[in-house]
């Protein structure tokens, strides 16, 4: 699945609306539309790639850069000292919906483990 198909490509291209937070040659950040913290932050490669297991040599920069911009969103959130959770699942056991690979950035709050 990609381009028209695909929710984050759409929000990628500009079609769908989002409070976008963070935007980079390779990637963009929005505020997840069902926070689970008081930053709840998405972090999306422009590059479309499905699930982890479909990450390539290729994609190593461009993963990276996810970790980057995760690392300047956590100290524009004021997260940094305090802390803060980055995820990524991976198909449906893990609880991914949205098959367009994706960090979400948590903070704001004690986060507990492990996760349910
Ligand atoms: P995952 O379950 O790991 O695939 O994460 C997908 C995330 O996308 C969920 O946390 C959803 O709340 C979020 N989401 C779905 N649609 C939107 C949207 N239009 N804008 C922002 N976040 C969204
Ligand atoms: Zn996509």
């Amino acid at each position: 699945m990609t381009g028209t198909d695909c929710l984050f490509c759409k929000i990628v291209a500009g079609d769908i609306a989002t409070d976008i937070v963070y935007e980079s040659d390779t990637a963009i950040a929005f505020r997840d539309i069902n926070p689970q913290a008081p930053t709840h932050v998405l972090i999306v490669p422009r590059q479309h790639i499905a699930t982890i297991n479909d990450i390539d040599d290729e994609h190593q920069a461009l993963v990276g850069s996810l970790f980057a911009a995760a690392k300047s969103i956590a100290a524009t959130e004021g997260l940094s000292d305090d802390g803060y959770r980055v995820v990524m699942n991976c198909n449906e056991a893990a609880g991914q919906t949205v098959f367009h690979i994706h960090l979400h950035l948590l903070g704001g709050r004690t986060l507990t483990w492990p996760p349910g």
